[in-house]
């Protein structure tokens, strides 16, 4: 007899849950994606113990016909696509037609759901995939599907769930994405009975940011937006005062789905360069619409990562797109409200999951979004409202560290209409600003600063009818050289002089055979390399415009960077090198400038083509405007 058999429907269907169906949140993103499919404009999504206990999903989309109920739950089963053709131009979220069947076979599953077109409505129950009964019910316009008891028939997955924190971490996430993708639809998380998430589904993005991440970090956005015959790029990031310390606040949505793409966050962190400090991402929203042929979804089961065929062309418009909005923006900011943020996330640490009080908002958004809430539950006291004996199996060590939430204050209906009242406010305020599209480039990018006096040695006091400003003077000349040597590392080859006495540098075997390969790519950053005996160079001269008396730092360093670049390019070499250089006897702290130093400073710096960054990404300029002066000061109140 033969030793291959097919695998019955109940365990293929596990195995597929294996894949789509990791966690609470995957069954959440799941069902959310399917009532965003059906065309809602409303969904809610009522969790229980972070999932584990029940997921219900109530949308008013276009429901599922009765004779259509059964077979949803069949393995591959999709009204989405019928053809290959179809494959390739995906416009839905869904098309695999794996989830239901997953879900229900890791689960107990109750369906109501009602189209447009019946009067009667259809419910069934299912438990671990079999239908325990199916008839007719109710009609209510919609779906309403509720998961409970997620993974009862699969331990070993059970045992995989992190804390009921970080699992609602997750599912706030999800909700949160899927939030961001769909402006137009109203979302509302609930859990546990308490409110942790609702959208106002007026379609627009800044709205749904202010939700998410507050209004303090939405209001300080920049939109951007670039069209190419192949993309329409639209985008929000929050300007470099406000950084995160994780990737996961760039948002990437192509055709209305969240993904997940190295390459994009590549372009994206371009676009930033040299404005973030090192270990520090953005916070950024990327909306890209193209025409479905030129991604692929069908890559991977929970469709997170896409591939693009025309990769480069994409990667090269966001980042210009980001770039030339960031050359029409003034970024100085207010010495005020950083230390305002400073305040704000002190009290972040301690709200955790309480959500979402006056003013508690906007921090709590912004820490339960991507940080995962993660498990620092010591403290928490209160017990979990499981039942019985599914209390009992999570107990049993399964989740080792089960908690409660903190009480959430209750939620205030005029929370949702006070952020779309403020951001509509800001937004006519920066309307009635210059429009960006009439500042020219090459204009001075901050206002004339009048020269005050100088402070420890290290920071510049200046001063304008807009306020008073502090400017990190050695900052300030590391821009001013870094924009210097950009240029100059580009054109070598002009002026060249001798070292007084030539170098020799010696390598490890490896080191050298790297070195020797890149030979003419470090001589286009003007490193000139003479092989000189068994791994051995010799440098006899260098550009004139090498930093000062450093010249043999700098060749050395120059390769120093070389052997830690992983990915190696004349591109990348001349611009490590032009930071690098920047470094050089740039004035340190605590040295006194004379007034004329210092009004050549500022005079250069207006004209700087980014004077609010040094090249590590540090600010260089911040400024209390005169309102914030009086009323620190008491003058106005
Ligand atoms: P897919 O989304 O890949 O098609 P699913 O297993 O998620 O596969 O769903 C199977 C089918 O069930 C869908 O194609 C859709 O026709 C129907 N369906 C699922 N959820 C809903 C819903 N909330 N509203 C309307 N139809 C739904
Ligand atoms: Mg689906």
């Amino acid at each position: 007899m033969g030793k291959i058999h097919e695998l019955g429907d109940a365990l293929s269907n596990k195995i597929a849950a294996g894949e789509v169906v990791e966690r609470p949140a995957s069954v959440v993103k799941e069902l959310v994606e399917n009532a965003v499919d059906a065309g809602s404009t409303v969904i809610d999504i009522l969790v229980k113990e972070a999932g584990l206990e029940e997921i219900r999903i109530i949308d008013n989309g276009s429901g599922i016909e009765h004779e259509d109920v059964l077979t949803a739950f069949k393995r591959h089963a999709t009204s989405k696509i019928h053809n290959e053709d179809d494959l390739f131009r995906v416009r839905t979220l869904g098309f695999r037609g794996e989830a239901l069947p997953s879900i229900a076979s890791v689960s107990k599953v109750k369906l109501q759901t009602c189209s447009e077109s019946e009067t009667e409505g259809t419910e069934v129950v299912l438990e671990g995939g079999k239908v325990i009964s199916f008839e007719r019910a109710r009609a209510r316009k919609g779906t309403d599907l509720s998961v409970q008891e997620l993974f009862y028939n699969t331990p070993a997955r059970l045992k995989y769930m992190k804390t009921l924190h970080t699992e609602l971490g997750h599912i706030t996430d999800a909700v949160s994405r899927l939030a961001l993708c769909n402006p137009h639809i109203s979302f509302r998380l609930v859990h546990n009975e308490r409110k942790v998430l609702q959208t106002s589904g007026n379609g627009d993005p800044v709205q749904v940011l202010a939700s998410i991440y507050g209004v303090g970090i939405a209001k300080n956005m920049v939109k951007f937006q670039a069209s190419s015959l192949d993309f329409e790029v639209t985008g929000y990031m929050a300007k470099p005062e406000n950084t995160r310390a994780s990737r996961h606040y760039m948002t990437i949505i192509v055709n209305g789905r969240f993904i997940r793409n190295h390459a994009i966050q590549k372009a994206i962190l371009d676009g930033f360069h040299t404005f973030l400090p090192i270990g520090r991402y953005p916070i950024c929203l990327l909306d890209i619409k193209m025409d479905p042929l030129l991604a692929d979804v069908n890559v991977h089961p929970s469709k997170l990562e896409v591939r693009f065929s025309k990769e480069r062309d994409l990667m090269d418009q966001v980042t210009a797109a980001i770039r030339s909005q960031w050359r029409k923006e003034t970024l100085i900011p207010s010495a005020v409200s950083a230390f305002e943020k400073r305040e704000q996330k002190a009290v972040q640490t301690t709200i955790d999951l309480e959500l979402p009080s006056e003013n508690a908002k906007s921090t709590v958004g912004q820490d339960s979004f991507s940080t995962h809430i993660e498990g620092d539950s010591k403290g928490s006291t209160g017990s979990v409202n499981l039942t019985g004996q599914r209390k009992e199996e999570l107990d049993n060590g399964l989740i080792n560290e089960l908690v409660s939430q903190p009480a959430f204050v209750k939620e205030e209906e005029s929370s949702l209409e006070k952020t779309a009242e403020e951001v509509a406010r800001w937004k006519d305020e920066m309307e009635e600003k210059v429009p960006a599209s009439s500042i020219e480039v090459r204009s001075p990018r901050i206002p004339p600063l009048y020269y005050v006096g100088q402070a420890h040695g290290t920071y510049i006091i200046a001063q304008n009818d807009e306020g008073l400003y502090l400017i990190d003077q050695h900052a300030a000349q590391e821009r001013l050289k870094y924009e210097f040597y950009r240029v100059k590392v580009q054109e070598v080859a002009n002026d060249v002089q001798d070292l007084l006495i030539p170098l020799t540098l010696e390598y490890a075997p490896d080191d050298f055979i790297k070195i020797k390969e890149n030979q003419n790519k470090l001589e286009a950053a003007g490193v000139f390399l003479e092989e000189f005996g068994m791994n051995s160079f010799i440098i006899r001269s260098h550009p004139t415009w090498f930093p000062k008396g450093e010249e043999k730092e700098t060749i050395e360093e120059m390769i120093e960077q070389l052997l830690n670049m992983n990915k190696i390019s004349i591109e990348k070499i001349r611009e490590e090198a032009a930071i690098l250089m920047s470094c050089k006897g740039s004035i340190k702290a605590n040295r006194y400038l004379r007034q004329e130093e210092i009004e050549t400073l500022l005079h250069d710096l207006r004209y700087a083509s980014d004077p609010f960054t040094c090249p590590h990404g540090r600010p260089i300029i911040i400024k209390f405007t005169t309102y914030e002066l009086e009323k620190m000061f008491k003058r106005v109140m």
